[in-house]
C-alpha cells in the first residue's frame, strides 16, 4: 500500500492516479476537510477561498481532469481585476489614458517630470526592483504603482529585491511604451491578460469534495483528522507512517507535506545537512477576513489590488462575483480582506476580533463598503501559503533532492512538498508523475531539467511539466541573500 501524505490538490490528483493504475493507497490528511491551500472554506452558509482561486492551465490534461471531475458545475467567468489607489480604480494592466484620468493633471505632470529626471541621471547597473522600475517609468510612478503593493506580498523592501524579478515580471512595458500607445493607440492595453477563467460553482473545494470521492470509489482510502506524526524507516525505504494514532506499514510514500515539517518526522533522523537544509526553507504565510456584507454588485471586480500605502490590506476579494452562490442570500455579498504576513508577527498574533475590526475599518477607510452593512466576519490564518525564494534555497532544494534520491520508495510532490512557487495544474501535475515514479517512472522533480526520458509517455508528461514550468508565477529573490523581511 502507498501512502500519501496530504489531502491537496497534489495528494489528492497522486492518489487518483495510483488508483487508476490499481494501486492500493490511503491519503492522510491533517485537517478536517480536503484541497489544502484550494479549500472552500464554509462560514454559516457563506463560502470564501484561501486567496481567489483561478482555474487556468495550458496543459490539456489537467483541464481534462478538471472538467471530467466537475463537469457542468465548473463554470466560467469573466475576469475583472483593478488597482486601487486614492480613491480611483486603475486597470490592470495599466491603460495610459485610464492612468491619466485617474491621477489627474497635477499629479501627472509630477510623474512626467519624476520620469523625465530618471532618464536624465539613469543609472547603467539596474541592480534592484526599485532601480530597475525607477528607471523606466520615474520613481514618483513606481511609489504609486509598485512599491507598496510589492512590499505588502512580499513583505522584503524594493531595494532587496533583484532586478530580473522586474525584468521578468514587466517585460516590455515603460513610460515611453506607455506614451506611445497613448498617442497611437488610445486605450488598449500592452499586453492582455486572460479575460476569463473557469471557477468551480461552489468554490476550488468542490473540485477537490469531487476528487476524494472519485478516488474513494476506485478504492483508495482518505483519512482527515489524521495528521502525520512520523516515518519510520528500515533498511534506507520507507516501511511505515504514524499518523492521527493509527500506524500504516507501507510499501512507498509520496509526500506533499511542507519539507520543514517532514524532515523532523523521519526515524531514524536523517543526516544533519538534509535537516538543516528543510529547517533553512523559509515562507511567507497569509491570512484572510471574510466579511458578509449586505447588498450585491459592490464592486465588479473579482479581486482588487489595494496600492493604498496607509492600510495593510494587500488584496480584497469579491467571492459572489467569482459565483453567485458564495453567499446563501441574494442580498448579501462574501468578501475577502487579505493580509500578507509572517508566522508570529503583529497581524498574526492580532486576535481575531482586532482582525475582524481591521478589516471593517480598512475597507471604510477606502470607501469601499459602508461598515454599517457590515454583517460578520470570519477569520482564517494560512501558515505557509508562499515558499519563499531566498538566498539558499537552491542549494537548500538541492541538498533534499539528494536525499529523497537515495530513498527509492519516498517521493515528494506539490507546492511546499517541492518548495515550488506553483498553481494547482503544477501541483496536481507533479503528483501524478510521483506516483508514476512509484510504479516504474523515473521523473526527478528536484532536477526537472536533468532528466533523461526512457519511454514515449514519459516524454510527453515530462514536455508538459516543462510547459508548465515556464507558466508559473514568478517570485521575488533578495538580493542580500539574507531575505530580510519588512516587520
Ligand atoms: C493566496 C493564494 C492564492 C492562490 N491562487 C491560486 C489560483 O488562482 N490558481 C491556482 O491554480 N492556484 C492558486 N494558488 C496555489 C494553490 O493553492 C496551490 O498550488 C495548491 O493548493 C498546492 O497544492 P498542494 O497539494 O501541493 O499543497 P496544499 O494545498 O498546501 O496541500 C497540502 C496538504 O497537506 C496537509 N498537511 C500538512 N501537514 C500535514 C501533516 N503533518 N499531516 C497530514 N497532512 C498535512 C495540509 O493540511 C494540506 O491539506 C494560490 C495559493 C495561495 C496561497
Amino acid at each position: 500500500m502507498i501512502a500519501v501524505l496530504g489531502a491537496g490538490p497534489a495528494g489528492l490528483t497522486a492518489a487518483y492516479e495510483l488508483t487508476r493504475h490499481g494501486q492500493p493507497c490511503v491519503v492522510l490528511e491533517q485537517g478536517s476537510q480536503v484541497g489544502g491551500l484550494s479549500r472552500t472554506v464554509e462560514h454559516n452558509g457563506y463560502l470564501f477561498d484561501i486567496g481567489g482561486h483561478r482555474f487556468y492551465t495550458a496543459v490539456p490534461l489537467i483541464e481534462k481532469i478538471w472538467t471530467e471531475t466537475l463537469d457542468e458545475d465548473m463554470l466560467v467567468r469573466p475576469r475583472l481585476s483593478r488597482i486601487y489607489y486614492r480613491q480611483h480604480f486603475f486597470q490592470y494592466p495599466l491603460e495610459p489614458m485610464n492612468v491619466v484620468r485617474g491621477l489627474g493633471p497635477v499629479e501627472v505632470f509630477r510623474c512626467g517630470l519624476s520620469y523625465a529626471f530618471a532618464r536624465f541621471r539613469k543609472r547603467g547597473n539596474e541592480k534592484h526592483f526599485e532601480e530597475w522600475v525607477s528607471n523606466r517609468f520615474g520613481k514618483r510612478l513606481f511609489e504609486i504603482f509598485f512599491r507598496t503593493y510589492t512590499e505588502k506580498v512580499w513583505g522584503i523592501p524594493c531595494d532587496e529585491i533583484g532586478a530580473e524579478w522586474a525584468a521578468q515580471r514587466i517585460r516590455g512595458l515603460s513610460f515611453g511604451t506607455l506614451v506611445k500607445q497613448t498617442l497611437l493607440s488610445g486605450r488598449k492595453p500592452v499586453r492582455s491578460l486572460i479575460k476569463e477563467f473557469l471557477y468551480p460553482r461552489r468554490g476550488p473545494g468542490m473540485m477537490w469534495d469531487r476528487m476524494r470521492a472519485r478516488v474513494e470509489k476506485a478504492g483508495g482510502r482518505v483519512l482527515t483528522n489524521h495528521p502525520v506524526e512520523a516515518i519510520e524507516m528500515e533498511d534506507g525505504r520507507v516501511a511505515a507512517v504514524r499518523a492521527g494514532g493509527q500506524r500504516f506499514e507501507v510499501d512507498g510514500v509520496i509526500s506533499t507535506l511542507a519539507l520543514g515539517d517532514l524532515l523532523p518526522m523521519v526515524e531514524p533522523p536523517p543526516p544533519q545537512p538534509a535537516l538543516r537544509a528543510a529547517a533553512g526553507l523559509r515562507y511567507r504565510d497569509f491570512l484572510t477576513v471574510a466579511l458578509m456584507v449586505r447588498g450585491r454588485g459592490l464592486f465588479p471586480d473579482n479581486w482588487i489590488y489595494i496600492h493604498e500605502p496607509g492600510v495593510k490590506v494587500g488584496r480584497i476579494q469579491n467571492y459572489t462575483n467569482w459565483s453567485p452562490e458564495m453567499a446563501p442570500d441574494p442580498e448579501m455579498s462574501c468578501l475577502g480582506m487579505e493580509y500578507f504576513c509572517f508566522e508570529g508577527d503583529g497581524l498574526w498574533t492580532s486576535s481575531d476580533e482586532q482582525l475582524g475590526e481591521l478589516a471593517r475599518r480598512e475597507i471604510a477607510s477606502l470607501g469601499l463598503v459602508d461598515p454599517a452593512r457590515i454583517e460578520g466576519f470570519a477569520v482564517v490564518r494560512v501558515p505557509k501559503a508562499y515558499p519563499m525564494y531566498d538566498g539558499a534555497y537552491r542549494d537548500h532544494r538541492q541538498t533534499l533532492g539528494s536525499w529523497f534520491r537515495g530513498i527509492p520508495n519516498l517521493e515528494a510532490a506539490g507546492r511546499n512538498g517541492l518548495h515550488r512557487y506553483d498553481n494547482q495544474d503544477h501541483a496536481m501535475l507533479s503528483g501524478i508523475m510521483a506516483a508514476r515514479n512509484l510504479i516504474g517512472g523515473h521523473f526527478d522533480l528536484f532536477e526537472w531539467q536533468q532528466n533523461d526520458y526512457l519511454e514515449d509517455a514519459e516524454s510527453a508528461l515530462a514536455a508538459e511539466w516543462a510547459k508548465l514550468e515556464a507558466t508559473q508565477p514568478a517570485v521575488p529573490k533578495p538580493i542580500s541573500g539574507s531575505g530580510d523581511a519588512v516587520r
